[in-house]
């Protein structure tokens, strides 16, 4: 392992022998007596030396063998150090043009993770992981391409028809694919998000194993309302991880994200807006079957819905990275009247099943 300082954190003095590492003080690393000689020492934890060839380096420089062990400890403890080989591991995952704009989200999970190697192995996992966004509107195509920016080392996006002007945002489809496939400008949008060239890529077949997490964006943002769905229950059947998302009306809903058998699903959402609301079933199937009193230009402002899209995507690699999203066992929503995000709680309804354990025989 060759251990460096990681490169995410600036430096600071706070006064002639004290160095601060990182600009959050409250999250900021902070090292005393911090002399020349413990300069240089730092100097060299630069990912080019293992910690044996550094404890000889610090018996070199005069600073000794001891001391820099407790020292080296001591950054590794206050979660300072990387792996450097790790890290380059991770990162030859990548085709270069990627691997380059990985950088800044590799030293922003360096952050989130922080032992040494934690955040390339998470990077590493990224790239093993295979994601389907069911959409190409505007929240759908952000979705997948902040998804592949990100790491996500594949990112299929399946729908429909020909780009609208509804379906561009500056995160997604760009304004000059109006009138082109949907399935077609959303991959090519996936693989510029990457830096590639966009190359057609072979369509996904039947018995090719499921995604290991599906996003849940139609264009009319019914997602957001549409748990219980034959697709939804066929997920939840088949173990797959999903998060509805989706903008309706002035507002950017996020989630729930559910882990199938674990936390509670779409449909607890939908009946629990039955529970609030008698009338919810027959406004959300003319919602769903292009009711006659279907809006003529629906409502998506722009910013809401690549803040949308950005917030859901953050949700996913959370999940997939071994966190817990709020949007699980919750949803959040955000309104483009006040841009406030709330998180709001949701159990697992009675009525759904979908977390109902089963009995031992007998
Ligand atoms: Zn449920």
């Amino acid at each position: 392992m060759r251990l460096a300082l990681k490169p995410a954190l600036s430096r600071s003095w706070r006064d002639s022998d004290t160095l601060q590492f990182g600009t959050v003080t409250r999250y900021a690393g902070v090292l005393g007596n911090a002399d020349k000689t413990l300069c240089e020492f730092l100097g060299l934890v630069d990912g080019t030396r293992d910690r044996p060839e550094l404890l000889e380096a610090g018996e070199r420089i005069g600073l000794g063998r001891e001391p820099a062990d407790t020292l080296l400890t001591d950054l590794e403890e206050t979660g300072l150090l990387d792996d450097a080989e790790a890290t380059d591991r991770a990162l030859a995952l990548f085709p270069q043009p990627h691997r380059d704009l990985l950088g800044p989200d590799l030293a922003s999970l360096s952050l989130v993770h922080s032992g040494p190697g934690a955040a390339p192995a998470v990077l590493a996992r990224r790239a093993g992981t295979r994601i389907e966004v069911r959409g190409a509107g505007r929240v759908g195509a952000a979705v997948a391409a902040v998804l592949a920016a990100g790491g996500t080392g594949t990112v299929t996006v399946s729908d429909g028809g020909r780009v609208q002007p509804g379906d561009c945002s500056p995160a997604g489809l760009p304004p000059a694919d109006i009138g082109r496939l949907r399935l077609t400008a959303a991959r090519e949008t996936v693989q510029r998000a990457t830096g590639r060239n966009p190359v057609p890529v072979p369509r996904r077949k039947p018995g090719d194993p499921p995604p290991d997490f599906v996003v849940l964006a139609p264009r009319d943002g019914s997602a957001a309302f549409a748990g219980g769905t034959y697709e939804a229950r066929l997920l939840l059947r088949a173990g797959v991880p999903h998060l509805y998302v989706g903008v309706v009306e002035e507002f950017g809903i996020i989630g729930p994200l559910v882990i199938p058998g674990v936390s509670a699903c779409g449909h607890c959402l939908v009946l629990r807006r039955e529970d609030e609301d008698a009338a919810w079933p027959r406004v959300l199937a003319q919602l769903a079957n292009n009711g006659p009193g279907r809006a003529r230009t629906p409502a998506c402002d722009t910013a809401l819905a690549t803040a949308v899209a950005g917030l859901a995507a953050l949700h996913v690699q959370l999940h997939l990275d071994g966190g817990r999203p709020p949007s699980v066992d919750g949803w959040c929503e955000i309104s483009a009247g006040d841009g406030m995000p709330r998180r709001l709680r949701l159990r697992g309804h009675p009525d759904c099943g979908c977390l109902w354990q089963p009995q031992p025989p007998g």
